[in-house]
């Protein structure tokens, strides 16, 4: 029997606590020299290392390791720092990578954080999702004139830190059609320029790069082409030929292995099998579908790494299920030529399920954070070269059932209700024109109505009051007592100032997610499952595990309290299901659509209790519905329309002088309009502010029957919005937009905001309205 080869893609590079994340912000804050941070992460890359190592995995990875992002960290490779950095060549040092990510110190706040592209300020550069994970990249630059250099040694530096551990890593890169991909071209002279014109001066840097690396001594190097998993045109396609041509004649004694993940192939599957490279990596469990098209024609001359073991989930892996498909890849390839995988890097994963004291032993039983699938990875990689613990296998299985029939898991009443969910359902029982009649005369609201999107200032107070709470050193007595004042005290000034529709403040609120889950049955919390979502900032997805019920009403002790103080319209804050599912780990046992719709009807439950509780108005934010948009355009149409009837069967339940709103919070509505549309929310929030009212376009271009808050006040700046400035803007929206149909607000919650810049930011947002309604 011959052996089967592990590894891995990357690894969190967080820490079991975040220790890197502690350490990088009291670097920020000058609490610690460059050298200390440094050496926590040289700690935790050793820590890693060790951890893969005595796994059992064969081929550790290096150079996934980042102080900030791995996108970032190839742009200083290459020496593509935009000029605004005032970067004088040489080796790109941590001062300048932080100062591309965060803006450069002196200038930071100044200016529009970068949208206006404008001015010499070192403002940071973009960052947006990385695919459809909710960790965030940084943005490649690029102009007519980018020139690539080898500029930085991480990546060396890591590789020789392995080997003092006696470890020959393989080194990780992003590859160089991924690289261009997800560049934008900021260039004002050439604003048409094509940025795969820079090929051509790109890959003499990759050539160095892997040629050095090869001297050194590495084995293997990883090159990351995601894009594969995207629609390619033919410019790309020609990019891949390109470049691992001459890529591969780079190489020398090193092999490389090119690595796609997060969704199938499909018409990029021939060019993909055809790339001149020793190994090829494929993910086994988003591709599942493919996988069996993928052997058939796998050419006889690569090794195959299958990736099987889920890096987006926190499931623990169905042995029986991999095996099936791993002995169809040992029968047709060999298990010379078949190495074992995790889908992805588990960058997306939490790091360990050893930290986890107080999550249910029953549900902790059906999880595998990154250091567990470290374990599964290897267990599966002896069990198909026949070496395997029989035993193992069968605690596997014994697992497996134990989570099939668990009834923590599976409710009947919840899949009746769901199955027996009419049309009627998701209806209102009038057309808009008829609810905004009736909702009009029973609001009695002024011309351009004034509202904020929910959240007010997360005070530090209100911070440690909670921590004093979970901590048990605050009674829930004196808890409550604290977070109503605080709403009274909200709901007093936005009255005192003359909001029109005031909100309670969600002062009560750790996190518009898991405030909910809290709540409802069938999910779970764990205490230390943190994930990097961007820099510093990480995110603990809840862990949706079971059918969902909402045991008791959640919000209407908080709203109906809020609307006692004033006579204004209070508006209730709920999360849509849409949000709370694009924001969690969700089942791997059942569709996404149908754990939507469960939570759906939860919070259909929640909105007929607080229009019962004589709650006027109700938003449902569904902040993250676009996130949830599949890779490939042809899978749009089947999110969107089980997205959107989730919202529908939320909201739409209430009669017709119920005011629904919703919330949105980005940038881009042109391609799924129709869709925020069909939703039918009686109003829509979103941002519009920082793009000058042309993301109105979309809407008006739409004809978008219903009302529209176009957002008015940038809450990411901490400038404070002049009455001018915001009266220009409600001009501008109300030249295109019907003027009874238009609200007037901050472009999302003002949570991250101190009061000091909130309350003259309000003060001047309701006087521009006023001055704005005087003239109408
Ligand atoms: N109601 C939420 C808040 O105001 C909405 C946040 C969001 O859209 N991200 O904080
Ligand atoms: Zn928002």
């Amino acid at each position: 029997m011959s052996k089967i080869r592990t590894h891995i893609l990357g690894y969190p590079r967080i820490g079991e606590q975040r220790e890197l994340k502690k350490a990088t912000e009291l670097h920020w804050k000058g609490e610690i020299p460059k050298p200390a941070l440094e050496s926590v992460g040289k700690e935790l890359r050793k820590h890693n290392w060790k951890k893969q190592a005595a796994a059992g995995i064969d081929l550790v990875s290096c150079n996934d390791f980042s102080f900030y992002d791995q996108v970032l960290d190839a742009t200083c490779l290459f020496g593509n720092v935009p000029a605004r950095f005032n970067w004088q060549g040489g080796k790109v040092g941590l001062e300048t990578l932080f100062a591309i990510a965060r803006g450069a110190r002196e200038t930071q706040g100044d200016c529009c954080g970068g949208s206006c592209g404008s001015g010499s300020a070192g403002f940071a550069s973009e960052m947006t999702k990385w695919f459809d994970t909710n960790y965030h990249y940084i943005v490649p630059e690029f102009k007519a004139d980018t020139a690539f250099k080898l500029s930085d040694s991480k990546v060396f530096d890591e590789f020789r830190e392995a080997k003092t551990l006696g470890l020959n890593a393989k080194p990780v890169l992003i590859g160089p059609v991924t690289y261009l991909s997800l560049g934008k071209v900021q260039d004002p002279a050439n604003p048409e320029f094509d940025r795969f014109e820079l090929l051509d001066r790109l890959l003499p840097v990759y050539e160095e790069v892997i040629a050095k690396l090869a001297d050194e001594g590495a084995e293997w190097i990883q090159i990351d082409e995601p894009v594969l998993a995207l629609d390619l045109d033919a410019r790309q396609k020609e990019c891949f030929i390109e470049s691992y041509g001459r890529l591969a004649k780079a190489a020398g004694s090193a092999k490389l292995l090119v690595a796609t993940y997060f969704g199938e192939l499909r018409d990029n599957l021939a060019l993909f099998l055809g790339l001149p490279v020793a190994a090829l990596h494929y993910d086994a469990v988003r591709g599942e579908a493919e996988a069996d098209a993928l052997l058939a024609a796998f050419p006889d001359d690569k090794i195959l790494s299958l990736g099987i073991v889920d890096g987006r989930n926190i499931w623990k892996n169905h042995f029986d299920a991999s095996l099936a498909v791993l002995k169809k890849a040992k029968a047709k390839l060999g298990a010379e030529r078949l190495w074992v995988s995790a889908s992805s890097s588990l960058l997306h994963t939490p790091v360990t399920l050893a930290s986890e004291k107080k999550l249910d032993a029953e549900i902790k039983d059906w999880l595998a954070f990154a250091d567990e699938k470290l374990v599964e990875i290897v267990a599966l990689g002896k069990l198909l070269a026949g070496e395997g613990d029989e035993a193992e296998l069968e605690a596997n299985r014994a697992s497996q059932k134990r989570r099939l029939e668990s009834t923590r898991i599976h409710n009947p009443a919840v899949k009746a209700r769901l199955a027996a969910v009419t049309p009627a359902d998701s209806q209102r029982a009038s057309a808009f024109p008829l609810r905004q009649r009736v909702q009009r005369e029973k609001l009695g609201l002024p011309l351009f109505p004034t509202t904020t999107i929910g959240s007010f200032p997360q005070t530090a107070e209100v911070r440690a009051a909670r921590a004093k709470w979970k901590k048990g050193a605050l009674s829930d007595q004196d808890y409550d007592a604290f977070l109503k004042e605080e709403t009274r005290k909200c709901v007093a000034w936005q009255d005192e100032i003359g909001i029109d529709m005031p909100v309670h403040g969600e002062f009560e609120r750790n996190d518009m997610v898991e405030y909910f889950g809290e709540q409802l049955d069938g999910y779970a919390f764990s205490q230390f499952g943190w994930v990097q979502s961007y820099g510093s900032r990480c995110v603990k997805p809840p862990i949706l595990f079971g059918d969902i019920t909402r045991p008791r009403p959640m919000t209407v002790e908080w709203i109906t309290y809020a609307q006692s103080l004033t006579n204004n319209p209070m508006k209730g804050m709920l999360t849509g299901p849409v949000t709370i599912l694009n924001w969690s780990f969700v089942r791997d046992d059942q569709p996404r659509s149908v754990s939507c719709k469960q939570l759906a009807l939860a919070i259909r439950d929640e909105v007929l209790d607080l229009e019962k509780a004589g709650v006027r108005v109700i938003q449902i934010d569904e902040a993250a519905l676009r996130e949830g948009l599949p890779l490939r355009k042809s899978q749009w149409k089947e999110y969107l329309d089980w997205a959107v009837e989730s919202f529908r069967i939320t909201a739409n339940g209430v009669k017709d002088d119920t005011q629904i709103h919703t919330h949105m919070c980005y940038s881009e509505f042109n391609d799924i309009i129709s869709a925020i549309a069909d939703m039918d929310a009686d109003v829509i929030t979103i941002e519009t502010s920082r793009s000058n009212m042309e993301l109105l376009e979309a809407f008006v271009e739409f004809k978008y029957p219903n009302e529209i808050g176009p957002g008015v006040y940038d809450i990411h700046s901490p400038r404070i919005p002049t009455v001018a400035q915001m009266e220009n803007l409600i001009q501008k929206a109300s030249d295109v937009i019907p003027e009874g149909n238009l609200w007037v607000n901050p472009d999302c919650g003002l949570k991250t905001r101190g009061w000091e810049e909130v309350r003259p930011a309000l003060i001047n947002m309701v006087e521009a309205a006023r001055k704005l309604r005087a003239a109408a």
